[in-house]
């Protein structure tokens, strides 16, 4: 009996409830999206493209980029685009959002999602590496959310920003890293607040990822993390989701909105639990 109302529940659930998310919502939408050469940011192109979204994607790897636009043709793009560009260099953020607005007529959404290669190590003492990191996977989403912010607010767009687990709960190995993402979160929470204030109908949406399978998450953590991955396409589809649906704070795996709230409600057992996650020993 409890089998089959628990049949019945489910059967009532998947009648009523409606997904929030609306696909056509995305048909013809206008998306700059950086970091598409790999990893996650190629996974959203692909999706972007299949849902009818005029794309432009950036990159440094210029040949790289013109594959993912191929592959992007393939799935029946609208329209994609895209534009070399290396995000250390402060002059470049203003030219990709004016390359973009340029060629779209405008933007619905930004997605900031690019990083700098990440040593994945203990601190070692090289503050230029962690100016350097702070340029690519900080200032410069400071300076493309500038660039773009009025072009946004005609379109009452949104802006999505990529963070991490390690932008919530610092981690060994990612102290750089957990910087900038933790410097994304007070930025751009706190510029949400200021944009509601002004009644700038501009969405923010922070995406809280933990371990996704990239090349180079996997690579960065083989042999340091037990951890399993979640898969890319997937993590893609839920920021894209979050995205659109215009939410403040997009977890992925869900789990991780728990994970965070316990984190902050029990202090004294925290490090134990996250050293069973760590290939090292206390002294
Ligand atoms: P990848 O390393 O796979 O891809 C990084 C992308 O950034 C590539 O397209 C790369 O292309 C681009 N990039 C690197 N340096 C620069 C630069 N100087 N200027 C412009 N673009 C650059 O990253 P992931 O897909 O793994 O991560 C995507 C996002 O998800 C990041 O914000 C990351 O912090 C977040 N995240 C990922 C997790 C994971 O486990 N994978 C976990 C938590 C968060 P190119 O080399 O051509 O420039």
């Amino acid at each position: 009996t409890a089998l089959c109302a628990a049949g019945i529940v489910a059967a009532l659930l998947a009648f009523f409830w409606k997904d929030p998310f609306d696909p056509e919502s995305l048909s013809g939408a206008r998306v700059l999206l950086t970091g598409a050469s790999a990893g996650i940011g190629e996974q959203m192109a692909y999706h972007y493209c299949r849902f009818g979204a005029e794309v432009v994607v950036t990159a440094r790897r210029e040949a790289v980029l013109r594959e993912v636009a191929e592959k992007c043709k393939t799935l029946g793009a609208k329209k994609i685009l895209y534009i070399p560009a290396d995000m250390s260099s402060p002059s470049e953020p203003e030219r990709v959002v004016q390359f973009a607005v340029q060629k779209l007529g405008g933007l619905d959404y930004l997605v900031l999602n690019h990083i700098a290669a990440n040593r994945f190590q203990m601190w070692d003492g090289d503050v230029e590496y962690t100016r350097r990191l702070m340029q690519v996977n900080f200032f410069s989403y400071v300076a493309l959310a500038t660039a773009a912010l009025q072009t946004l607010e005609r379109s009452n767009g949104s802006l999505v920003v990529v963070s991490s687990l390690a932008g919530r709960i610092p981690t060994p190995f990612t102290t750089s890293y957990s910087a900038s993402k933790f410097a994304l979160d007070g930025f751009f929470t706190s510029l949400r607040h200021e944009l509601a204030m002004q009644k700038r109908n501009v969405s923010v949406t922070l995406c809280i990822l933990g371990l996704i399978d990239t090349a180079s998450a996997l690579e960065n953590t083989r042999g340091k993390v037990y951890m399993t991955a979640s898969p890319a396409p997937e993590a893609a589809l839920a920021i894209i989701r979050g995205g659109a649906m215009r939410v403040q704070e997009l977890f992925y795996p869900w789990l991780l909105q728990h994970v965070c709230q316990l984190w902050v409600l029990f202090p004294s057992n925290r490090d134990r639990v996250l050293q069973s996650y760590y290939n090292y020993s206390s002294p």
